[in-house]
Parts: C-alpha cells; sequence; structure tokens
C-alpha cells in the first residue's frame, strides 16, 4: 500500500479529525496519525464529553434531590451517586462517539496510522512508533492539542495533586476537593462535585469567577456558588501545596495579605493548557513557535509552506487563541478547504461561542460590557431576568439573567452574555445575530416563541431600548 497522501494530519482531536473528513470529502487522499487508542482527543476522550456527561449526572441528583417539589415520593433515605454508575455510563456514552468518528473515517476513505508523528523533512512524516513508517504528504496538517499544565510550586503527581484528566475518572466522590483556577474547567468540576457531595473550594487568582466572562456574569456566578455551598476565593494565589499520606495541604494568600491553611483530600489543577509539540520535530523543521505555540496566519499558514496548523497547539499572535473544540473544528473545515482550493474566509474570533456548563450554565459571544468600553462604543446595555419567565418557573430554574452590549450609535449588537438555565443552547441565537451584524431592533422583531427561554433574549433586546416589557 502506498504512504503517499494527498493530506497527512498528525492528532485526531477535533480540529484534525474534522479537518480529515472535509478534506475527504473534497476529494484529497488523507491519511491521520493518531497516538491514542481511540480517535476524538481531549474533546472526546478527556474533555467535552466526560464533563458534560458528569454534569447531566449532577443535574439528574439535583432534579431528584427536589423530588418532593415536583411532587415525587421517594422511597426512605437521601439520594446518593452510586460512582461506578456514573463512571460505566461516561465511559460508554465516549466508546460511542469515539467508535462514531472510526466510523466516520472508513466512510471518507480515511487512513487511521496509529503511532507517534515527527515531521522529517518537506512532505514528510516518520511515525515512530506504533505503525511504524515514513509517510509523504504535499500538505501536513498539525493538530496535536494541548495538555493540563500547573503554576510554579504546584507540583501534579496525578494522585492527590491531579488535573482534570484524572478528576473525570475519580472512583469516589473526594469528601474535599480545593479546585485551583475557575476558568471553565475548574467552575464545571466544582458544579459535578459540589452536587455529588463533596465540600469544594475554588481558588482563584484574578478577583473574580471565569474572569473571561462579563462581569455581571461573574458576580451572579459566585452569588450562586456561594448559595450551593461552593467555597470562593477570589484575588487568592495558592503559595504552596503538597499532598500527605491522606490528603493535600494548601497555603493560599488572600488579598488582605495573609495565609490561609486549606486541608482536602484532592487539590484540583486547573489553570490552563499548554501546547503539544514535544517530539514533533517542530523546531527541526524550521517552524516558527510563539511561548510554545505554533505561529499562523490568518488561514492556519505554518511559516514552512506545506504544513499548516489548527487548533489548542496555534497561535495566530494576535492575543490567546480559544481553545475550544468548536474552534478547533472550524478551524480544520477552513483549512481542508483551502488546501482544496476552495474560496475561505478567516475567522472573526470576536464571534466565537463560549460555553461553560457549569451550575447556573453561562453562554457568551462577543465583547463584554468592559471591552466594548475599552474599544470606545457608546454602549446601551439590555437585561434580562429568567426568573420572570413562565418556562423557568415551570423547570425551577429561575437563576440569572440575560445582557445584551449594543452600540447606541448604530444599535448594532455587540455581544450577548447568558448566565442561567439552557444558556450554552440560547446563546446559539446571538451568535448568529452577531455573524449577521443584527441590530437590538431586528432582535425585538423577531418572534420569540411562547413559553420559552429564548423569551429572555428578546426580552433583553427590548430592554436595550429601555422597553422590556415583563418587567
Ligand atoms: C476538562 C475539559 C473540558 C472541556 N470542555 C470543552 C467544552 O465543553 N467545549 C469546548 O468547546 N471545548 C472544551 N474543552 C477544550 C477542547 O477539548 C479542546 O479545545 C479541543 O479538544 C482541541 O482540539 P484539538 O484537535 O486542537 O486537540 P486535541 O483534542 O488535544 O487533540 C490532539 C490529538 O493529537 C494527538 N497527538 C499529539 N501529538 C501527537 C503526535 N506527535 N503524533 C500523533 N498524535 C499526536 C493527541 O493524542 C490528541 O488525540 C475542554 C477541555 C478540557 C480539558
Amino acid at each position: 500500500m502506498s504512504n503517499s497522501y494527498d493530506v497527512v494530519v498528525v492528532g485526531a482531536g477535533t480540529g484534525g479529525y474534522v479537518a480529515a473528513i472535509r478534506a475527504a470529502q473534497l476529494g484529497k487522499s488523507v491519511a491521520v496519525v493518531e497516538k491514542q487508542k481511540a480517535l476524538g482527543g481531549t474533546c472526546l476522550i478527556w474533555g467535552c464529553i466526560p464533563t458534560k456527561a458528569l454534569l447531566e449526572h449532577a443535574h439528574a441528583l439535583k432534579v431528584i434531590q427536589h423530588a418532593s417539589e415536583w411532587g415525587v415520593t421517594l422511597p426512605s433515605g437521601s439520594p446518593a451517586i452510586d460512582m461506578t454508575q456514573v463512571q460505566a455510563r461516561k465511559d460508554k456514552i465516549v466508546t460511542t462517539l469515539t467508535k462514531g468518528i472510526e466510523f466516520l473515517f472508513k466512510k471518507n476513505k480515511i487512513t487511521w496510522i496509529k503511532g507517534t508523528a515527527r515531521l522529517a523533512g518537506p512532505g514528510t512524516v516518520d511515525v515512530v512508533d506504533g505503525d511504524r513508517q515514513t509517510l509523504q504528504a504535499k500538505e501536513i496538517i498539525l493538530a496535536t492539542g494541548s495538555s493540563p499544565r500547573s503554576v510554579p510550586n504546584v507540583q501534579i503527581d496525578h494522585a492527590r495533586i491531579i488535573t482534570s484528566d484524572e478528576a473525570i475518572h475519580l472512583k469516589q466522590v473526594p469528601a474535599s476537593l480545593v479546585i485551583l483556577g475557575s476558568g471553565a474547567v475548574g467552575v464545571e468540576f466544582a458544579s459535578i462535585y459540589q452536587r455529588f457531595g463533596s465540600e469544594v473550594t475554588v481558588i482563584e487568582l484574578v478577583n473574580r469567577l471565569v474572569p473571561v466572562e462579563d462581569e455581571a456574569v461573574s458576580a451572579e456566578l459566585e452569588k450562586s456558588f456561594k448559595k450551593q455551598g461552593i467555597t470562593v476565593l477570589t484575588g487568592t494565589k495558592v503559595t504552596r501545596a503538597s499532598a500527605t499520606a491522606t490528603g493535600v495541604e494548601v497555603d493560599a494568600e488572600t488579598p488582605d495579605g495573609s495565609t490561609r491553611k486549606i486541608s482536602a483530600d484532592l487539590l484540583l489543577v486547573a489553570t490552563g493548557r499548554g501546547p503539544v509539540t514535544t517530539g514533533l520535530g517542530v523546531e527541526d523543521a524550521g517552524i516558527a513557535l510563539e511561548r510554545g505555540y505554533i505561529n499562523v496566519d490568518e488561514l492556519y499558514r505554518t511559516s514552512v509552506t506545506g504544513v499548516s496548523a489548527i487548533g489548542d497547539v496555534i497561535t495566530l499572535g494576535t492575543g490567546p487563541h480559544p481553545q475550544l473544540a468548536h474552534v478547533s473544528s472550524m478551524e480544520g473545515v477552513i483549512v481542508a478547504e483551502r488546501i482544496a482550493g476552495k474560496p475561505v474566509q478567516p475567522i472573526n474570533y470576536d464571534h466565537v461561542p463560549g460555553c461553560t456548563y457549569c451550575d447556573p450554565e453561562i453562554g457568551s459571544v462577543g465583547l463584554t460590557e468592559a471591552q466594548a468600553r475599552q474599544r470606545g462604543y457608546d454602549v446601551a446595555i439590555g437585561t434580562f431576568p429568567f426568573g420572570v419567565l413562565g418556562r423557568a418557573r415551570m423547570a425551577g430554574e429561575t437563576e440569572g439573567f440575560v445582557k445584551i452590549v449594543a452600540d447606541k450609535k448604530y444599535d448594532e449588537l455587540l455581544g450577548v452574555h447568558l448566565i442561567g438555565p439552557r444558556s450554552t443552547e440560547l446563546v446559539a441565537e446571538a451568535v448568529l445575530a452577531l455573524r449577521l451584524e443584527c441590530t437590538a431592533e431586528e432582535l425585538i422583531k423577531t418572534i420569540h416563541a411562547h413559553p420559552t427561554f429564548s423569551e429572555a433574549v428578546g426580552e433583553a433586546a427590548h430592554a436595550v431600548h429601555g422597553a422590556a416589557i415583563h418587567v
């Protein structure tokens, strides 16, 4: 069998596997080198899918815990979580989806080469373990993703001081869990294990939770977390963490300069992820890097002709690149279409939705109020609380709001920020609205079905004009 392909993709995460499928759809012969035993990368194996599966379990437990409110009588005793069943169900979901990608590869005649890839000269990739061989490629796409990273003075031992890779596999609910970092990963695990019964403390260096979100969203999440019994320590720096025979000891410097000592069963380090390029041969190939990330232009070309890169491993050199599955997939589609000679446009990264599936959920797109003001807009704000809606009352999910940031001069939507029930679904309307450069007026004139959660989006648009109907 020939080892020459039109396109060789390194890494079968949401960037690589989507790029491979799109290139194959466009008539290219494609091979994908993936070193894991399954396809799908971080998202399917350790990220989006397993965490959201655990969050669905947490939500089911929440409903059952409120059974009496719903008029459901349970046998005596309080409902408890069975981690063996939780993990079995989660693993089954992951396996079904990773096998689904194998099916799609077969359907699109994509060759999966099991092993670790290394660049070996122009148009050449060596598979250095597993199915060892040398591949020739007209085009190479690097999609090697990211892995968890820690902060100074905190040594991950994968037993007591863990990352998300271990947190998704816990066989028992820890009695106490300290989470370092309050980005999406940190607050999602806070919601999971608090609901499962852990005593959870979230420590964040910045003075608010989910620091990339609008400040009003951060404040609402902190209010809700505290109500749920999660300890929130913002503006707090972990200066030391050490594993003991029975748990972990954490020293944290609080905003007043004092040191707080916290003991817990586990410390989850959720302080971000760094690029995976070790052993890939990018330096020898002369590929330009920035802070370890592969530097690409707006259509994902690296500094070496014939080598592109997408997903968590890249930087566009214009500030932080969002490490999100849907971003890597869209980049995969664009790079495949460019290689196939189709006309393509760069992504507008201001229009990337961010979804955080903590309780309450967060969905956002576009500029926060602070960012819009920084960019010099004369800003109009419209906010509408979910709690007023009939649908929210029926569901018993009344926390949160929709906040729209608009430009006063042209009425154009600049950002939409949701926290509350179904926010990760509702944000889709806002993404389309921003892409189509909608005004608040156009959103007002868009009919939102009743009774739905989406009415809050329409009402927030009314609120931009100071005329919400139901408040
Ligand atoms: C806990 C957690 C939850 C998340 N939840 C979400 C979410 O809800 N929504 C969302 O959008 N994003 C989420 N993410 C982020 C998302 O998973 C990543 O942005 C996405 O997986 C990036 O895709 P990628 O293709 O760039 O890289 P990856 O998915 O990391 O895939 C890279 C692949 O390359 C392989 N590889 C690396 N080097 C080599 C080599 N030399 N040879 C062969 N193979 C190699 C790796 O084995 C891996 O399979 C989450 C991440 C985590 C950790």
